[in-house]
């Protein structure tokens, strides 16, 4: 497969079309950035690593760090995390809250941002420190001692967060919240606020396509088990309410956030990480999208 000429075929092409998204100005700081920076990356489990764009900057991950916290806590609890959390798509926006009272306090999955507020929940309990502790994690799978959280943008959240505070408190009501809301939100911004390449993202996903395990030292993050039920998550439920037009139009796992980043993974064979800051209505990048549609019709692969 000649993954460069069609990475900058796509990519010619992308950038040629008018993004018709819109920055997620409801964080502050997410409003300053350059609407119009677009990045890629690939990294296969065979070494072979390429990036063009803006691939090389960092860009706020957002949700994508769910996908973190939650290979971090299942690791940590086993099985029993699914008593705390569902593993159902919520066909409902990322952060809404109407689903909760009905469902008991139980989030419908661990991706939208009542279940990620649990899992930091959960995290809370288990880590001595959770930031450090959750920072080293990703420092691990990514090979990378130099990430760091940015403190503007989470507290620029945190100035902003009522629909997070609403959730915590609500699921605290309902007793699916062990720890004081306020810790809990401060972790939530805290992890949410992760600085990372395009390149950088590409690389801490490829464990996921190597069946849990490292591929620059083979060190084993999760087991195969594991691994498939964090890539079914990615697959059912990472782009909220379009999880099912993102699996119809690209057909792999995969991971959004605010920030306008994407990480998609292809097990046995690639992860990709795309990153246009413009969102569509639903949250998820436009031209983020736009990409990975593209890139999987030319290589004609994917999981299905
Ligand atoms: N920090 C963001 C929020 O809670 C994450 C949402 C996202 O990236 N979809 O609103």
């Amino acid at each position: 497969m000649n993954y460069k000429e069609i990475l900058e075929k796509v990519m010619q092409r992308v950038r040629a079309e008018e993004s018709l998204g819109k920055l997620a100005t409801y964080i502050p700081e997410l409003g300053n950035v350059n609407p119009d920076k677009l990045g890629v990356h690939l990294a296969t489990v065979n070494n072979f690593d390429l990036g063009i764009g803006d691939n090389q900057e960092k860009l706020s991950i957002q949700s994508i760090a769910k996908v973190f916290s939650l290979c971090l806590a299942y690791k940590m609890v086993g099985e029993s995390i699914w008593k705390r959390v569902d593993v159902e798509p919520s066909g409902n926006p990322f952060n809404s809250l109407v689903q909760l009272e009905a469902d008991n306090g139980i989030p419908r999955n661990p991706f939208i941002n009542a279940g990620a507020i649990v899992i930091c929940d959960i995290l809370i309990s288990k880590l001595e420190t959770p930031k450090a502790d959750f920072l080293a994690f990703v420092r691990d799978v990514s090979d990378n001692p130099k990430l760091e959280f940015c403190q503007k943008i989470a507290d620029s959240e945190k100035s902003i967060g009522y629909r997070n505070v609403a959730l915590c408190n609500f699921i605290k009501s309902l007793g699916n919240i062990e720890n004081k809301p306020e810790e809990v939100l401060d972790f939530y911004f805290c992890l949410c606020s992760l600085e990372m390449t395009c390149q950088e993202l590409a690389k801490a996903f490829l464990f996921l396509a190597n069946g849990g395990k490292k591929v620059s030292d083979g060190k084993e993050m999760l087991t195969k088990s594991e691994t498939k039920r964090i890539n079914a998550l990615m697959q059912t439920c990472g782009f909220y309410d379009e999880s099912g037009e993102f699996a119809f139009e690209v057909g792999l796992p995969g991971k959004s956030g605010v920030g306008g980043g994407i990480v998609a993974v292809y097990p046995n064979n690639y992860s990709i990480a795309v990153w246009s800051p413009k969102l569509n209505p639903k949250g998820n990048s436009y031209k983020g999208m736009m990409f990975l549609e593209m890139f999987t019709t030319e290589t004609e692969a994917s999981i299905f």
